[in-house]
């Protein structure tokens, strides 16, 4: 029992009647409750007064400490406590006298807390501490979360699955597109050779129509040939392009390299194509800072470049305007280049068309009424291409157009077969003096010295050559040369190439010369067409080497065909065969042959004549025919391909073998009647020239 005094009184407490009553009275109560928040980082607490039954946790909140206390102070420290949760726990965890229940890693949910304690008597109380509370999930665990999820999720698969099949689909489209287009070309190139054949065959059929407007004089019909020819060969160069497109497309194409003067070529392609720039009234310049400049280029790939650039300029450039061609050397990235370009003061083009101007086929609306057909800058820029060089434009509208060319110099290709410029002084010189004594010989008839260049440095090496710088040095050269062929450009101060052609071809020393007339694209065809004693060939500029050669070599060939002909016509073994028979449809030969027979005959005659002078005097021929002995000798060689010895000896061996089966004389009679003082000579001559004597060639039954 204590005492104390208090303010009424003693005041008595006794101890042992307190415990029974105060264990009895004691409940578990929860004091706090700690939790973990980890979008703040941070420990937060909910203190006793504010804990309701039904706590919810925000999402993020998984570490939850519940602190318990049992009010039974007897002895405190040995009071017990034991917790559970519902759902996480398949069994009570009795803790001993530790009272804060941990809780980790609590994923979100909804859950029931339950707590019981004993007292230092270790007496388990009845009643449960009993807490409902929820972890909230994340939003990104919430159901329409999951919802999006899936939608994402087979949104996303489908999309591969279609992505796929689309990307299958357009593959079989890509290979279904490569195929047609293969297809498409090759039955295009085959298409487009299968047209050549009958063009070229029409194209030839036109030159006999143009022969037989001559040999009828009609005016007309020559005019319309002269149509026919031009559409045709225009096709045909279209047909060429095509083709060469078709090769580059199949890498097909190959680049003749050949190691030559660049410089001299390229001005050579501008002199041929000024009088075409003059004839619209538009001034073409050449400009080049190197005098030669030696580098591989292939002359026939380039004359198309350069063709396609400077027509195209003097397309489109109107009367008065000009058109610069400029040539140099540079350097681009360490390494020498050549850089050509073609400017004009034309009407340009404009900015919307410029990326698309080297597309195949491609033309400017505007443009499409002038013709062509969109296919020449895209072969130019194919080609360059090929050449490894780089083509670009720059346009404005109505100032003009440049277009630039790089092609790099390189100097492995074999050198080409032809001269180098020479000085002027040395020029002819040397020129003639290349082929060797005894090769067919050219006269060259050419104003331009640059066209002049490149036509002897072309031809020097095969031919002997003669050239002469206007038409009337021409024509002098020409009867005293008398060359095999004759080159004359048409476009020349004083007398031009027609000129030339005229007097030559009426000239009976003359006569039988072949004449090739370069023309430029100006030239009018119907005039050509009409000149009735016209040039055997007509070449337009500018050509190449292939082409000219070509030309020379068909005319000196058709010429040595006809020499079999002509020799038969002078002995008189032959009246007139016709020229089908010896394969030699060209109109200009038909044309020829008549003038020549009938001075074969004439010559034929006049030998007859005096047959039994066995000093037949060539003069006495000369002053018959009109012609000098030199002439008559050059002319009778080149017409019948012997010399007039031979000519005169086939007569009287001809006038023989009349004598021999026709009337009973004697041989020696007969030998002074053909003009031989001496019978045996004639016997041997005979006898070399039939196989056997004349005696034996009357017996012979
Ligand atoms: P086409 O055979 O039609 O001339 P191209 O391929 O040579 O074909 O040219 C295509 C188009 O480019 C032409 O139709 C023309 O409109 C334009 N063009 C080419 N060169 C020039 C230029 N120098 N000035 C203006 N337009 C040009």
């Amino acid at each position: 029992m204590i005492y104390m005094g208090g303010m009424n009184g003693i005041n008595s407490f006794n101890p042992n009647q307190f415990y029974g009553s105060q264990n009895a009275a004691s409940r578990l109560l929860l004091s706090k409750i700690e939790y973990f928040d980890e979008n703040e980082n941070m420990l937060q607490k909910i203190d006793r007064t504010n804990i309701s039954n039904g706590i919810v946790f925000k999402s993020g909140v998984n570490t939850i400490q519940f602190h318990l206390a049992l009010t039974s102070y007897l002895n405190p420290s040995k009071n017990q406590y034991a917790w559970r949760v519902d759902g996480l726990d398949h069994d009570w965890y009795y803790a001993g006298n530790q009272n804060i229940a941990l809780y980790r890693h609590l994923p979100a949910g909804k859950y029931t807390f339950r707590a019981k304690a004993a007292d230092s008597n270790g007496d388990w109380k009845q009643d449960e501490l009993v807490i409902h509370f929820e972890v909230l999930r994340p939003w990104y665990a919430m159901w329409w979360a999951y919802l999006l999820y899936g939608m994402i999720i087979g949104g996303s698969l489908y999309s591969l699955y279609r992505f796929q099949i689309r990307k299958k689909m357009s593959e079989a489209e890509t290979m279904r597109l490569q195929e047609l287009d293969k297809f498409k070309t090759n039955f295009f190139t085959n298409i487009t050779h299968e047209f050549k054949t009958p063009l070229t065959l029409i194209l030839g059929l036109t030159d006999d129509i143009k022969a037989m407007s001559l040999s009828k004089n009609d005016v007309e019909l020559g005019k319309k040939s002269g149509i026919l020819k031009r559409n045709g060969e225009a096709l045909l160069r279209l047909i060429n392009q095509i083709l060469d497109l078709a090769k580059l497309d199949a890498s097909k194409l190959k680049i003749h390299y050949e190691q030559g003067d660049i410089i001299q070529f390229i001005s050579y392609l501008a002199e041929s194509i000024h009088s075409f720039a003059n004839s619209k009234e538009i001034i073409l310049n050449f400009e080049s800072v190197e005098k030669n400049l030696i580098m591989d280029f292939d002359q026939e790939r380039l004359l198309q470049i350069l063709h396609n650039l400077l027509c195209n300029a003097i397309k489109f450039t109107p009367h008065g305007g000009k058109v610069i061609l400029q040539v140099s050397q540079v350097q681009n990235n360490g390494k020498p280049y050549l850089s050509i370009t073609v400017s004009d003061t034309g009407q340009g083009i404009a900015s919307e068309h410029l990326p698309k101007i080297f597309d195949r086929f491609y033309q400017v609306e505007k443009t499409v009424t002038t013709g062509g057909s969109g296919i020449g800058l895209n072969l130019t820029y194919e080609l360059v291409k090929a050449m490894d060089g780089t083509i670009s434009v720059s346009s404005e509208t109505d100032k003009g157009s440049t277009f630039s060319i790089l092609l790099p110099i390189t100097n492995k290709a074999p050198r080409m077969h032809m001269l180098l410029r020479q000085e002027t002084s040395e020029r002819s010189l040397l020129s003639v003096s290349q082929a060797p004594a005894d090769s067919p010989s050219i006269l060259i008839i050419e104003d331009n010295v640059e066209v002049m260049d490149y036509l002897s440095a072309s031809l020097s090496i095969d031919y002997r050559l003669e050239l002469a710088y206007n038409g009337l040095d021409g024509i002098d050269k020409a009867f005293e040369f008398m060359p095999d062929l004759i080159l004359s450009d048409v476009m020349m101060p004083g007398k031009d190439g027609f000129e030339v052609c005229a007097t030559v071809k009426n000239d009976d020393r003359t006569s039988h010369i072949p004449i090739i007339l370069l023309t430029a694209k100006s030239d009018v065809e119907s005039r050509i067409a009409g000149l009735k004693r016209g040039a055997d060939a007509y070449l337009a500029k500018p050509f190449n080497k292939e082409e000219l050669s070509t030309v020379i070599h068909n005319l000196l060939e058709s010429r040595k065909k006809l020499q079999k002909k002509y020799l038969d016509i002078a002995t008189g073994s032959l009246a007139n065969l016709p020229l089908k028979a010896l394969d030699i449809a060209s109109p200009e030969v038909v044309e020829a042959d008549a003038v020549e027979n009938e001075f074969l005959q004439k010559i034929h005659h006049i030998i007859r004549e005096r047959m039994n002078d066995a000093q037949l005097n060539v003069d006495i021929i000369c002053r018959e025919a009109g012609m000098s002995r030199s002439n008559l000798y050059a002319k009778i060689k080149a017409l019948t391909g012997q010399p007039l010895a031979v000519t005169i000896k086939l007569i009287r061996m001809k006038k023989a073998i009349e004598l021999l089966t026709a009337t009973d004389k004697s041989i020696s009679d007969i030998a002074y009647e053909v003009g031989f003082a001496d019978p045996n000579y004639f016997s041997k001559v005979f006898s070399e020239e039939y196989g056997m004597s004349p005696s034996k060639y009357r017996n012979r039954g």
